[in-house]
C-alpha cells in the first residue's frame, strides 16, 4: 500500500526471478538471456526488473528506446543493454557516451555511428537486423549478407550480433515461422562464407523460447513471459510462469444508493433494487481501459464483485456483492489473488478487448509501485 495514494501495482519480484530460471531451463546450457524491459518493464518498472533479472542469470537487456537506455545507465545498470529497433541519427553521442548497443539497418545510420566512434578512436558494437518475413524493420533477408559485407568496410563498426524477430511464433507449428527460421538461417549461412562472423546469432522472442526450440540459437530475448505473463494460450500448458503484477485499490466511499439510481457519467447503469456502492481512486489515466466499463470484475474479500458504470479518468465504482463487509479503506484486487480467488491479467485484457501486453503497459502509466521479494 502507499501512503500518498490508495490504488497501486505490486510488483513480486521473487516472480520474475522465478521467470527467468524456468525460462532459462528451457534453453541449452551457454544460450545468453537477454531479458526485455522496454516499456518501462512492461509497467513493472524498467530498473528494479533489470536487476532482479540480471540477479536470476539474464546476460543482456533489451529496450526500444535510447532514453529507456540512458535511464538503466543512470541507475548504475553495467549489464550490456541493446536498443531494439535502430535509433535516430541525433542519438550517436548518447550511445556511445553511455555504452548502449544499437540495433542497425541502414546505411546512413551505420555511416553516422561508425564516423563518431572512429573520431574517438573506438569501435561501436552494433547488432544487424534482419527483416525475414513480418516486414517492420531490418534489412530484407535477400540483401542482409550483401549488407554486413559492406558495412565490414566502414571504419569504427563492429558487428556484434545478427538477428531477426518472429511475426507468427504464438502460433505452434506455423509455417510462416518456420520459413522465417529458415531466410534467417541462410542470411547466417551466406555472412559466414563470405567470412563475416555474425557474433550474437538471436531470434526467439517469448512465445518461440517456450514453442520453438530450434529458433533459439546463441540468445533468447524473453519480454512477456519475463513477466510471469503467457503470450498466447499454446503456451500454458508448456511451462509454468508466476505472473509478477497485481492490482490493488482502497475503496475511499461506501454509500447505499436507492433502487433506480444511476451511478457515474452518463448513468448508463441503474440500481435494480437498493445497492451498497464502492468508489475506488483509479481510472482510465492509470491504465483501467475505459471500454471495460460495465463489464469487467473485481475481488473483495475473496469474492467476484461487478464494477458498475463508466470508469471515470480517475476513479470507477463497483457495487459491493451481498454478505461482503466493505468499509472505507477496504482492499480491491483488479488482477491478483484475493483469499483464494484470482483475476488474471488476462481475463481483463480480454474484457477490454486486447492483450496482456498492453493492459500490464497501460498499468504502468501512473500507479505508484509496491516492490516484494
Ligand atoms: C519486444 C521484443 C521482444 C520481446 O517480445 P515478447 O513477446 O514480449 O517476449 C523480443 N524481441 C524484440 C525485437 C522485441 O521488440
Amino acid at each position: 500500500m502507499t501512503e500518498s495514494r490508495w490504488a497501486w501495482a505490486e510488483i513480486d519480484l521473487s516472480a520474475i526471478t522465478h521467470n527467468v530460471t524456468v525460462l532459462k531451463g528451457l534453453t541449452a546450457p551457454g544460450t545468453l538471456f537477454m531479458a526485455v524491459v522496454k516499456a518501462d518493464g512492461y509497467g513493472h518498472g524498467a530498473v528494479e526488473v533489470a536487476r532482479a533479472a540480471l540477479k536470476a542469470g539474464a546476460d543482456r537487456l533489451g529496450v526500444a528506446t535510447v532514453d529507456e537506455a540512458v535511464e538503466l545507465r543512470s541507475a548504475g545498470i553495467s549489464a550490456p543493454i541493446q536498443v531494439l529497433s535502430e535509433p535516430p541519427v541525433a542519438t550517436v553521442a548518447t550511445l556511445l557516451d553511455h555504452t548502449i548497443t544499437p540495433t542497425l539497418y541502414t546505411k546512413e545510420f551505420a555511416g553516422a555511428l561508425g564516423r563518431a566512434a572512429a573520431l574517438r578512436g573506438v569501435d561501436a558494437p552494433y547488432h544487424l537486423k534482419v527483416d525475414t518475413g513480418m516486414n517492420r524493420i531490418g534489412v530484407a533477408h535477400a540483401d542482409a549478407a550483401l549488407f554486413a559485407a559492406m558495412l565490414a568496410e566502414f571504419p569504427g563498426l563492429r558487428l556484434e550480433g545478427t538477428f531477426t524477430h518472429f511475426a507468427t511464433a504464438d502460433v505452434p507449428g506455423d509455417w510462416d515461422a518456420a520459413r522465417q527460421l529458415k531466410r534467417f538461417r541462410s542470411v547466417i549461412e551466406a555472412m559466414r562464407t563470405e567470412k563475416i562472423d555474425p557474433g550474437i546469432v538471436h531470434a526467439a522472442n517469448s512465445p518461440a523460447t517456450i514453442l520453438m526450440p530450434e529458433s533459439h540459437l546463441s540468445m533468447v530475448r524473453c519480454g512477456i513471459a519475463l513477466y510471469g505473463l503467457h503470450p498466447a494460450p499454446s503456451t500454458y500448458s508448456v511451462i509454468d510462469l508466476k505472473p509478477a503484477m497485481s492490482v490493488r485499490a482502497r475503496t475511499t466511499l461506501v454509500k447505499r444508493i436507492g433502487m433506480g439510481e444511476g451511478v457515474s457519467y452518463g448513468l448508463t447503469w441503474h440500481a435494480g433494487a437498493s445497492a451498497l456502492i464502492a468508489t475506488l481512486p483509479l481510472g482510465y489515466a492509470d491504465g483501467v481501459h475505459r471500454t471495460l466499463s460495465n463489464s469487467m470484475q473485481v475481488l473483495v474479500g475473496g469474492a467476484r464483485a461487478s464494477q458498475v458504470g463508466r470508469v471515470c479518468m480517475d476513479q470507477f465504482m463497483v457495487e459491493v456483492p451481498r454478505g461482503v463487509d466493505v468499509q472505507r479503506g477496504t482492499v480491491f484486487t483488479l488482477v491478483g489473488t484475493d483469499s483464494g480467488e484470482r483475476i488474471p491479467m488476462d481475463e481483463q485484457a480480454e474484457k477490454a478487448g486486447t492483450i496482456n501486453y498492453e493492459l500490464a503497459c497501460s498499468f504502468g502509466m501512473r500507479l505508484p509501485r509496491v516492490y516484494t521479494r
